[in-house]
């Protein structure tokens, strides 16, 4: 393994260097063997309280170059110039054998300039969320930052109470948010938005520096991936819960998820976030503010791309995000094509899910585990309307039928989408309140789960279960 700091030496005048404050008597409670085997991280570190020590040690490889970045960004739709890292501190920049570079990214080791007066500190509570939605979002396909390892401490930090503190190492292609580009744009900083527009292009989207106009294709390329995550997100019932744009990657993958969700009982315009009262960052209103933020990002491309370029860009978020929504979708129900009669059925499906207030995962389960012929089910038997349900189940079927497929040849793809394990809120909180006691077995089981979401040993298991009251939650965005 190669530790590199092209973002700190490339972009010095971007970054400010800080020394990790580590907490006291740390321990690494978790470890994601997969990743650290993929970018070829050495063993030692997890041995012999090795990385610990290092993170502790000023001098060491690890902590010398750290650094805090600067952003902004449009927080509930208003411009934030005062944010940056203000307890993230960027390691420095790993390779797998494969070629994909990643970021190490430290959280909660202590004070920034950016902090505002805040700690710099994170909280287990929601440390150990993160680092389970990572593994849940990657193995259902769905891009995602993810989680290296996670230490525990005994330190105490005070948030709606005093709770647990703790730090993680996070990994992703890069942490450049679409707040960094819009921060230099809005400080007129032309020499600063030049020099990270070059580093984007050099280490991030070498394709884009072909084109015509490489600035085009970068705004273009960010929208398609963004609308690719957003169907992803749709798709599975994921809440991000601060959709800001400091919190966006320029990667399009999910990233700085804090009181997010993987929704139950399927509420189109469910809120989970406590802090958003207008309920701006609601389920069903993800992709609109994914192409507002996208708007707000392309105000910094306007010096390089003309009005035309700009539109025709961000022109091309929702079509893409429709139809890689429409497909993912029709596949959940066992369909291969987007016609307008699987697109009906499955508007009809979604309508009744949401009227007779069903689980949104555990619904597809089921539907998967039933076969098109059976006229009597236990999927039935979950519809208080009956009636409806024998319409539309009569429709899928004669679809099915037209389709000329058997439910046999279809089993394995349909369990194959439609996962039987998601990072359900109430599963995340009894490996929290386990881990809150240093018991991390509760954890490890559910990322093993989470790993397998598809596998068939969860059916019937209580990690496939929708809670039993499952009252609207309501997650606190301090973390
Ligand atoms: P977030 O809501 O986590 O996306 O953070 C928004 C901004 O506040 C970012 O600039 C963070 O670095 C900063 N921030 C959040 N929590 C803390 C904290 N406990 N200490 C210092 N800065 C923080
Ligand atoms: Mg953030
Ligand atoms: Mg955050």
């Amino acid at each position: 393994m190669k530790l590199t700091h092209h973002y700190k030496d490339e972009l010095a005048p971007l970054v400010s260097a800080v020394k990790p404050v580590p907490l006291s008597d740390m321990k690494l409670a978790l470890v994601n063997a997969e990743l650290a085997a993929e970018f070829d991280l050495p063993d030692k570190w997890w041995q012999h309280n090795n990385l610990n020590e290092a993170l502790h040690d000023p001098a060491s490889d690890i902590s010398r170059f750290a650094i805090a970045q600067k952003y902004g960004g449009h927080q509930f739709g208003h411009w934030n110039p005062y944010l940056g890292d203000g307890r993230g501190l960027l390691l420095g920049e790993v390779t797998s054998s494969s070629g994909k570079q990643c970021d190490l990214h430290l959280k909660g080791a202590g004070q920034t300039p950016y902090s505002r007066h805040a700690d710099g500190r994170a909280v287990l509570r929601s440390t150990l969320r993160k680092y389970i939605a990572g593994e849940a979002l990657h193995h259902l396909g769905i891009p995602s930052s993810r989680s290296l390892c996670l230490f525990t401490s005994h330190d105490t930090v005070y948030r709606e109470r005093p709770e647990r503190g703790a730090m993680m190492i996070r990994m992703a292609p890069s942490h450049i948010r679409f707040g960094h580009f819009e921060y230099f744009y809005h400080a007129r900083e032309q020499d600063k938005l030049e020099a990270l527009f070059k580093f984007t292009f050099n280490h991030h989207f070498p394709e884009c520096k072909k084109a015509d106009n490489p600035h085009y294709a970068l705004l273009r390329s960010i929208t398609l991936k963004t609308a690719r995550m957003v169907a992803l997100w749709q798709a599975y019932g994921f809440v991000h819960g601060v959709m800001n744009t400091d919190n966006m990657s320029i990667h399009g993958i999910t990233f700085d998820y804090g009181p997010y969700a993987f929704m139950g009982t399927f509420i189109p315009s469910i809120v989970f976030n406590h802090s958003d009262h207008e309920g701006r960052y609601a389920f069903d209103r993800q992709p609109g503010v994914a192409l507002w933020n996208l708007n707000a990002l392309a105000h910094s491309f306007s010096d390089s791309c003309t009005m035309e370029e700009i539109r025709d860009a961000l022109s091309q978020f929702e079509p893409n995000f429709l139809a890689q929504y429409q497909a993912v979708m029709v596949n959940r129900l066992g369909f291969d094509e987007v016609t307008a009669d699987t697109v009906s059925l499955l508007n009809d499906w979604l309508d009744m899910l949401a009227k007779q207030q069903r689980d949104y995962t555990a619904s597809f389960r089921r539907l998967s585990l039933t076969s098109f012929e059976q006229q009597r089910s236990t999927l039935r038997d979950d519809f208080p309307d009956r009636d409806t349900f024998d319409t539309w189940w009569q429709r899928y079927y004669e679809a099915h039928q037209r389709a000329n497929h058997s439910y046999n040849e279809k089993r394995a793809a349909l369990l194959a989408i439609n996962p039987a394990v998601i990072a359900r809120t109430h599963l995340l909180q009894e490996a929290i309140d386990a881990a809150q006691q240093d018991d991390f077995s509760v954890s490890d089981a559910l990322i093993e789960a989470v790993k397998h979401p598809f596998d068939e040993r969860y059916d019937n298991h209580k990690f496939s279960h929708p809670p039993v009251d499952d009252a609207q939650v309501s997650l606190s965005c301090s973390s």
